[in-house]
């Protein structure tokens, strides 16, 4: 962050007083531009043994699957924000949610709350930020095209469990996005 959003001017890196981590300091304004982890939410959608994915039609990872999942927006609860990704990139309605997982990604900042519920009526249509939607048991699953190891957990996780699914907690880190500490409640 080069420049205040508050007022245009340059930032600096320092550590403010009272504090003990570096920050973004607006040299004019002295606002502290403090940068803090983002909430993901998604769902695991099923309809009649199957499960929605969405190919990505953007970047990181265009071409590759994965679940309906996206930034939180303001104003907006975890569950209505999963069932808002997914009607943004499936057109698909979600009943039925509950929380299926709490996974942390310190490596990237990012905290993804992952539902699962039930597809409404099979419905799905590509939307905007997908090529394609698709309903998959677990053997045909593209396992090798996934987009994301949150995304190969979550799904490994939700089948290894059906159907007596419990909440699982996660941290995912290192390079290749490898599994640590996966606890179920
Ligand atoms: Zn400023």
């Amino acid at each position: 962050m080069q420049y205040c959003s508050d007022c245009s001017n340059k930032t600096s890196v320092k550590i403010p007083d009272g504090d003990n981590r570096e920050r973004y300091v607006c040299e004019a304004c002295n606002t502290i531009h403090y940068q803090n982890p983002k909430n993901v939410c998604g769902c695991i959608l099923e309809w009649q043994g199957k499960v929605l994915l969405c190919k990505r039609a953007i970047e990181p990872r265009h071409g590759y699957w994965t679940l309906p999942a996206g930034f939180m927006e303001n104003n907006e609860t975890t569950m209505e924000g999963a069932a808002r990704e997914a009607f943004e990139e499936a057109h698909a309605t979600a009943t039925d949610l509950r929380l299926f997982g709490l996974y942390n990604l310190p490596r990237i900042s990012q905290v993804y709350l992952m539902f699962h519920g039930e597809l409404k009526d099979g419905y799905m249509k590509a939307g905007d930020e997908s090529l394609e939607v698709g309903l998959f048991t677990e053997t045909e699953i593209p396992w090798d095209k996934l987009a994301f190891p949150v995304v190969t957990e979550s799904l490994q996780r939700y089948f290894e469990d059906r159907p007596d699914h419990k909440v699982h907690v996660a941290d995912i880190g290192g390079r290749h996005g490898s599994v640590i500490n996966v606890t179920r409640y």
